[in-house]
């Protein structure tokens, strides 16, 4: 039993002071992680979980050694590492098979880049495929099998390697959901035999209740830039029930702690105006045609519904739910009580209003962010014709925490849903209606 409290938990791989940039061809570098310090002991499981394109991946490729930070410094067994983490096989969302070749040369692949004897190299594999329960499936092609097939040789095929890390990258995403649920059971059994390796595994995903599930430890990380948010210890006993009351109320305070650094506080825009004139909204990913949807939603709904049963109903993910709630609620279109999602009577006239004055409700919505006023005088300034980069490299600076090429994307979306200005994308051009 690995999580017995004597177990042993010295530090295996730890970042220090982590940042992460990478150029754009617009020349503002995109910052994508600052100031991350983490570690992975031995004989845990520790789950990163926080909004899409916060950086999760980013965190798993530099602890994993296959890309280098901009600042900072990574660590295995307390020395600086230099290339590959030699503790660890990865797992990714999307398989990785070479399709041409069979379940078991899959698998042999990593083993035969360690240079192995063919004896060795069949054993282990061999010994990896029984692990994940695919004997019989040797001679098999990926295209023969189902998805949750095909993350167990993904999962066999890490480890083969026999490696002391074992890094997911949301390994269930694409693997439906009551298969899902069994592989995860499969990989804590595996992980759980005190004489084997994995010793640690590291696991990025995007739902709650899987981290309930597997981690001793969550990371909870906010976006733009990438942030460690707090660490969730987990206290249940394993193996872990989901339906128990212990387990839901965890996961209903994880929740709570997500939705409170993701939704807006009361305070949904600017600070006092005369203090900061500067100040603009800071704009969710949520491209009008999500408001829309979720508005319309609602609506079926009588006006109101929970958070968590609007991503399952819609099949959406709960951040990009969010990011939908946080931009209805800056054009006061919703409220957000507790994790309820209530139409305003705004939202409600939006919603029944035709086609025509939705345009019109939405374009006047725009004006009262500071965003937009924005927008439309820098249009003005430059005599009509305004030049998507400038755009940009305002947003960069107007903004600084936030990733401005989605800012600009999503404020084209809003801008051209309220028929307040036009972005001509063959000429790069925003110019008025
Ligand atoms: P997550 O896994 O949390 O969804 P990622 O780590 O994949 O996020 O990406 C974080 C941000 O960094 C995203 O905005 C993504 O577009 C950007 N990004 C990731 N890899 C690269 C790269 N190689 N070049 C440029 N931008 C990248
Ligand atoms: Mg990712």
């Amino acid at each position: 039993m690995k999580h017995a409290i004597n177990a042993d938990h010295t530090v295996i791989c730890e970042l220090k002071g982590i940042q992460k940039s990478f150029d754009r061809e617009t020349g503002h570098p995109l910052r994508v992680l600052e100031d991350i310090n983490l570690d992975v002991r031995a004989n845990e499981v520790v789950c990163l979980i926080g909004p899409s394109g916060c950086g999760k991946s980013t965190i798993l490729r530099i602890l994993a050694g296959l890309i280098e930070p901009t600042k900072g410094r990574t660590f295995y067994h307390g020395k600086e590492m230099e290339g590959l983490n030699p503790g660890v096989a990865i797992v990714f969302q999307n398989f990785a098979l070479y399709p041409w070749m069979t379940v078991e040369a899959n698998v042999k692949t990593v083993l035969q880049a360690q240079g192995l004897d063919d004896a060795t190299i069949k054993a282990k594999a061999h010994r990896a495929i029984s692990l994940v329960g695919l004997e019989g499936f040797e001679e098999a092609y990926p295209r023969e099998l189902s998805g949750g097939m095909k993350q167990r040789v993904g999962m066999a095929r890490a480890l083969s390697v026999d490696p002391e890390i074992l890094f997911m990258d949301e390994p269930f995403s694409h693997v439906d959901a009551l298969t899902a649920e069994g592989l995860r059971a499969e990989i804590l059994d595996i992980w759980d035999d005190a004489e084997r390796n994995p010793s640690s595994i590291l696991m990025v995903s995007h739902d709650i209740k899987e981290v309930v599930y597997m981690a001793d430890r969550i990371v909870v990380l906010s976006a733009n830039p990438g942030r460690l948010r707090t660490i969730v210890e987990n206290p249940l006993p394993r193996p872990r029930d989901m339906r128990s009351p212990e387990f839901i109320r965890l996961v209903d305070q994880l929740h709570d702690i997500i939705t409170s650094t993701e939704l807006p506080d009361v305070e949904v825009t600017a600070p006092a105006p005369s203090l900061q004139p500067d100040i603009v909204e800071p704009l969710p990913p949520a491209p009008s045609s999500d408001i829309l949807g979720l508005l319309e939603y609602l609506e079926t709904q009588g006006g109101t519904a929970d958070l968590f049963q609007v991503a399952t109903a819609t099949h959406v993910t709960f951040e990009k739910i969010l990011a939908s709630v946080k931009g209805a609620e800056m054009l006061d279109f919703v409220d957000t009580p507790k994790r309820q999602v209530v139409l305003t009577t705004l939202g409600q006239r939006f919603v029944r209003a035709s086609m025509d004055e939705r345009k019109d409700i939405w374009k006047a919505q725009l004006l009262e962010l500071r965003l937009f006023r924005m927008v439309m005088e820098f249009i003005e300034l430059h005599q009509g014709e305004l030049k998507a980069d400038e755009l940009r490299s305002e947003l960069q600076q107007r903004l600084p925490m936030e990733n401005s090429e989605q800012t600009f994307d999503t404020l084209v979306t809003w801008g051209r849903f309220g028929e307040l200005f036009a972005y001509r994308e063959d000429r790069e051009m925003i110019t008025p209606e």
